[in-house]
């Protein structure tokens, strides 16, 4: 990990076309991810859209951007004002401030997608069902058995410090909420949704400036995987109207389309790389040996990031019918063994 550290980006102010005040307050999610928070004034309550991680100084960097919206712009807000939550989707990064936020805000109201609700409901039942199809998961990529104990506890890490909390708007597809037009785009996670304000998109991890969203094969956990990714990004694509996108972490998107189809084509060619170095391996291929080919130089938590998105696209081309299970009779006769693929 670099010893430098990135300066925060400075409180920015934006409105949209139907008169909401939008203003992006950066935080520190954990070394070397800035998350970024939404404040929407005139969109009903004063609401906040995603919460940070809670971890370090990210509860105080949003006090500290709340602070300067009030002197600096020139907006009477404090914390206290805040009476609406809405959480993009259930990843700690946006979701790990709440319990915070909660403690402090008792009565505010809560809203997430209904496919991310049991996160923020039911925490420990989640964390118990994510688990266990993601220790079968790393069986079944070929992940050596010595390293099985790691990848699970990089996993259960992220799934710490946070505490079931009432969710009082379950959304779903298509609501709108005093102005804000709920979109789910499932994909990076089974309950992402975009949200829009007339000209202004907040696209959250759905669409990204700068990085293509993670993506994690649905085997793990339904509603995610490369499939639904991209169908919500055709989605997106289609609905008109978007000339700013405000992500969850990153810059502005000034030319949102153009960045919808650059993230599309960018799974295309990770697609074809690896039905290539399938095509020319001379033994059929696990996940875990696919993505060791693909991604040489990572490390840590990074070789977990890389297999899920490997695995993600290994899945797609496999329901696609590009690929077969070379070890079949071994798939069957044992209890989770990892999958040799080859091509189709
Ligand atoms: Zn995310
Ligand atoms: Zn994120």
């Amino acid at each position: 990990m670099s010893a430098e550290r990135r300066v925060l980006p400075e409180v920015a102010s934006y409105k949209s076309s139907t008169g909401v005040r939008i203003y992006s307050i950066a935080c520190d999610a954990f070394p070397g991810l800035i998350a970024n928070i939404y404040l929407l004034l005139e969109a009903g309550p004063p609401t906040l859209v995603d919460t940070g991680s809670g971890f370090g100084d990210a509860n105080k960097q949003l006090l500290a951007g709340l602070e300067k919206i009030r002197a600096d712009f020139d907006e009477p807000i404090a914390l206290a004002d805040i009476r609406r939550i809405v959480l993009t989707h259930g990843h700690i990064d946006h979701i790990g401030g709440l319990t915070y936020l909660h403690r402090k805000l008792p009565k505010v109201e809560i809203a997430i997608h209904e496919l991310d609700l049991r996160i923020l409901t039911n925490y420990e039942e989640r964390v118990a069902v994510a688990k266990k199809t993601f220790r079968a998961f790393l069986q079944q990529a070929g992940v050596e058995k010595d390293l099985l104990p790691a990848f699970m506890d990089i996993y259960g890490y992220s799934k710490k410090n946070v505490h079931s909390l009432p969710v009082t708007h379950p959304l779903v597809d298509g609501q709108v909420l005093d102005g804000l037009r709920f979109i789910h785009t499932p994909g990076h996670c089974p309950g992402q949704v975009c949200i829009g304000l007339g000209n202004v998109v907040l696209s959250a991890d759905h669409i990204l400036p700068e990085i293509t969203p993670h993506q994690a094969p649905e085997s793990i956990m339904p509603y995610t995987g490369l499939g639904h990714y991209l169908e919500s990004l055709d989605k997106m694509a289609h609905t008109g109207g978007f000339d700013l996108g405000l992500g969850g972490h990153g810059p502005p998107i000034r030319e949102f389309y153009k960045r919808v189809a650059e993230i599309r084509d960018s799974h295309i060619r990770k697609l074809d790389k690896i039905s290539v170095i399938i095509r020319d391996s001379p033994e059929p291929l696990t996940t875990s040996q696919i993505s060791k080919q693909l991604y040489t130089h990572v490390m840590g938590f990074h070789t977990l990031l890389a297999l899920e998105e490997v695995a993600a696209h290994v899945e797609y081309l496999y329901q696609h019918g590009k690929l077969a299970i070379a070890n079949l009779d071994q798939y069957q006769s044992e209890g989770n063994p990892a999958i040799r693929y080859v091509l189709a």
